[in-house]
Parts: structure tokens; sequence; C-alpha cells
């Protein structure tokens, strides 16, 4: 069934009123309570709460569309399905449905004439095999057969795929049964199953059943009160419907994708990596600076990654010729898709705009001179790995993100040290403590490039961002 992301949208939404669910807003990108997360990552982060047990004002029931970034998907940017922003369409049982009926919905969601009309033989799904923790999950496997999915459709996976858990030791966890789209390519091996990640199967959607609570002794107990939480990719599940190849084919990014040819003068299918970096990287900051509790660029936690975003976007755009102020020409395009959906970026676009255009332009003034320095980096390099002084200079003298440093590297067949880039950080920082306060105060007549705190964006940062102060 060909269907647009509006459409979408309003389906799953109404398929879930329909089964009695209160739909509910998208929360902020920013989590509002949660320390240990940059970006909302997942449809259930804001609810956890309600999860957890405390009673949701709209009820036992809900569903909604939200807003989703995932940093550590960054770097699977280009491939046929990952995203830094994406909409998830979630729906969530908070101790009222379980298995049977959330199962029997997801099959009639995903093959009812209704509504996306999968043929059932085009879909494929997983579920927990059990271990020595936590036993096999034979219910679900047996309602999918019920429903009509074929045994050799059902996959039975390991907890890395199949099992639900909180970050810490204790809490809600559980088994989930993940659906994909049978692609219908030739198996890559007798083995071939949705955990190769060959590409034969897309997962689009993931049901996880909140089922036990782990203890501090690594013992489980039956939770009284079991949860449903489900996730569905929009862009996704928009690309497997309509037969594209990838998600940047999708309504939400063609007119982007367009708009590059057009400024450009190149060709989408002859630089496909550059496009969706650039389309997908410039999306994600259109979210980020419009949200209601909207980011900008900086130097640590949620500013860092937008700052890396639009860095690496104007880098790859650069590669294509795009001139300055296109990145706000490309943002205007995804305005115009989310203006009735999320009003917070309309009525923010000015912002927007403005903060793309001058953090291109900032970034701008030292590309050209830093790809030049790497050059002559790469030239004179003994052996293959750039040493962390060299990459603190990218970063300190031309703004290069250390991540770009790596890429950069990476297409060259090298490597970067970035232990010696933290240390060479972390040493500069030391230094110029005594300095801070004198750079703080001159921000305001103009952002110093040389102020900046403690963290960057990698590992260890997620914790530490939110304890600092921020700079901005
Ligand atoms: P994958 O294995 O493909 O990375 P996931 O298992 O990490 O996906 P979930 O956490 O189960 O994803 O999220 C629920 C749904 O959200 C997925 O089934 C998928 O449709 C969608 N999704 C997840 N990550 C992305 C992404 N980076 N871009 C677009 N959609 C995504
Ligand atoms: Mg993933
Ligand atoms: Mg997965
Ligand atoms: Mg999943």
């Amino acid at each position: 069934k060909k269907l647009n992301s509006i459409e979408l949208r309003q389906m799953w939404l109404d398929f879930f009123k329909s089964k009695k669910h209160s739909i509910i807003k998208s929360a902020s990108l920013i989590p509002e309570n949660d320390p240990t997360v940059l970006f909302t990552t997942a449809g259930m982060h804001p609810l956890v709460p309600y999860l957890l047990g405390q009673p949701h004002p709209g009820g036992n029931r809900l569903a909604n569309v939200q807003k989703c970034v995932r940093t550590g998907d960054i770097d699977d940017v280009g491939d046929n399905r990952h995203c830094t922003f994406f909409e998830m369409l979630g729906n969530w049982s908070l101790g009222d449905y379980f298995k049977e009926d959330m199962i029997k919905w997801s099959y009639e969601f995903l093959t009812d004439a209704k509504y996306l009309a999968i043929p059932v033989e085009r879909l494929a799904v997983s579920v927990f095999e059990g271990d020595s923790d936590a036993p096999k999950d034979t219910e679900s496997a047996k309602i999918w057969q019920e429903c009509g999915i074929k045994k050799e459709q059902i996959f039975f996976l390991k907890k890395e795929h199949n099992w639900w858990g909180p970050a810490g030791i204790t809490g809600p966890c559980g088994p989930d049964t993940e659906m994909f789209v049978d692609t219908k390519k030739p198996k890559c091996s007798k083995d071939c199953s949705p955990a190769c990640n060959c590409g034969k199967y897309v997962e689009i959607w993931n049901d996880v059943f909140m089922q036990y609570f782990k203890n501090a002794d690594g013992s489980f107990t039956q939770l009284k009160n079991k949860n449903v939480d489900t996730g569905m990719g929009l862009e996704r599940t928009l690309c497997m419907l309509n037969g594209f190849d990838s998600v940047y084919e999708t309504d939400i990014f063609t007119p982007a994708i367009n708009k590059i040819e057009v400024l450009s003068g190149c060709k989408y299918a002859d630089n496909l990596q550059a496009f969706r970096v650039i389309a997908d990287h410039i999306r994600t900051a259109t979210f980020m600076l419009g949200d209601e509790r909207g980011v900008v660029p900086g130097n640590i936690g949620q500013g860092y990654i937008l700052r890396r975003l639009i860095r690496r976007a104007v880098r790859y755009g650069r590669s294509l010729n795009l001139t300055q102020g296109s990145l706000a020409v490309l943002s205007e395009t995804f305005v115009e898709i989310y203006k009735d959906i999320y009003p917070e970026i309309y009525s923010n676009k000015d912002k927007i705009y403005a903060e793309l255009n001058r953090e291109e332009e900032r970034f701008s003034k030292t590309l050209v001179a830093g790809l030049k320095e790497f050059e002559k980096i790469v030239n004179s390099l003994n052996g293959s790995k750039i040493d962390g002084a060299t990459a603190f200079k990218l970063y300190d003298t031309y703004g290069f993100p250390i991540e770009i440093t790596v890429e950069l590297a990476g297409e060259k067949r090298l490597t970067v040290d970035t232990q010696g880039f933290d240390e060479a950080f972390k040493a500069h920082q030391a230094k110029s403590q005594a300095g801070r306060r004198r750079e703080f105060q001159g921000r305001t007549g103009g952002r110093k490039r040389n102020c900046y705190k403690a963290s960057y964006g990698h590992a260890s940062f997620t914790s530490r961002a939110k304890k600092e102060p921020d700079e901005l």
C-alpha cells in the first residue's frame, strides 16, 4: 500500500484511538528529568515514570508520534534505514493489555487492507529464544502463529536482539518481538535471519513486553503490572511500504534531496552518501534548534552534538560545492513539511535559519585552511595514526570536531589517537582554567572559539555533560 508520511501518522493514531488509546503529544527532544541521556531516543523514554507505576493523566492506554534522536546512529547515516532524527510511532499499555492483544493488533495493523496491507508472506518476526536467566518466549511465538505467520518466518534470537532491559542493574525488563519486512532477497547464508543484518529483513516495529523486574541479586520477579511499549519507525515503514531503496526517497526527504541537486548541480544517484548525510543532519539540526526546549550549537552536551552535525553537513556540502546559506535553504524544506505537525518548528523558523547560517559561516572560515592543514599532516605522517596533539590542533585552531578528524582519517585509511586527543584536551583545559572567567565575560560580545568546556561528545561524555553547567 502506498502511503505518505501524513497518511501513515494519522493511520497510526486512528488505529490506536479505535483501540481506546488516548493520544498524547510528542515530548521534547531534550529529556526533562533524565540526566543520563542527551536526547529522547524512543517514545517510551518520556514515559518511564508511568511505566514504573505513576498514574498517567491520559489513562493506561496511550499512543503518540515521538520525535527521537539517536546519536549512536550517526555513523549509520547513509545506509538505507538509519537516520539521526526520526519519528517513532508508539503505543503503551500501563498495566492494561499484554502480549495477546498487542501481537494481534500488530498483525492487524500490518496486514489488514484498511491499514498497511502488507502481504503476510512478506513479514518475519523475531522472539526471545531464552537463556539461563529468563525463559523462551513461546507465548509470543504461539500468538504470531495463530495470527497466520508461518513457522519459517518466526526467528528465535538471543538477548542482544530480543530483550529489553534497563541500563542499570535493576528495573523492569522483558522479552520483545520485532517485526521485519522480508524483502525476498535471497538468503545471505544458510543461517540467514533478521539478526544477520544482510538487508534481507528490514526491521520496522518492535513490541516490548515489560514482564519482569530484575532484582539487585540478578534474579527476576514477575511484575504485577505488566506493560507494553511499542515503537514503529515512520520513515522506515514508509520506505518499505512504497518499495523505495531508502528512507531518503520518501516524501519527507525528496524536497531536500531535489533542492541539493538544484543548488549543487550534482546528482543524488552519484553522491548517495553526501546527499543523505546533508539531508539527515539538516533535518536533525532543524528539530534540535526548533525544539520547545531548543538547543544552539556549543561545545558541550546537546550543543556539541548539534555543532558536530552542522559542521559535518558543511563539510559534505562543500564537497558538492554548496555555498554559504545552503543549509538554511535546505532547512526550509523541512519546516514546510513539518509546520502543521510540529508547530514549534514553524514558530522557531527564524531562529533555526539564523543559527544554521551563523554556524555555517563560523566553520566555513576555518574549514578550507583546516583541510589544507589536514593534507599537510597526512603527507608528513609517519605510520598510519594521527596523534592526539595533532587532532587537538585541528579541533582548537580549525574547529574540527574530533569525529570529523576521525572520519577524514578513515577516508585515507588512517586512524586517530582519540585517547591522546582526550588527554590533550584535558591538559589544555587545565591550563586555561584560570582564564576561563574572562572568556565567559567575553562571550556576549561575540563567542570565542576557545571558550569550550570539558565535553566533546563521545563515549564518556553523556553522563559528564549534564553535570557541568552549560557554557551557554
Ligand atoms: P535497528 O536494529 O534497525 O537499529 P532498533 O532495534 O535499534 O533498530 P528500536 O529501538 O527497536 O530500533 O526502535 C523501534 C523502531 O524505530 C525500529 O523498529 C525502527 O523502525 C525505528 N528506528 C530505530 N532506529 C532508527 C533510526 N536510526 N532511524 C530511523 N528509524 C529507526
Ligand atoms: Mg538500532
Ligand atoms: Mg533492531
Ligand atoms: Mg528494535
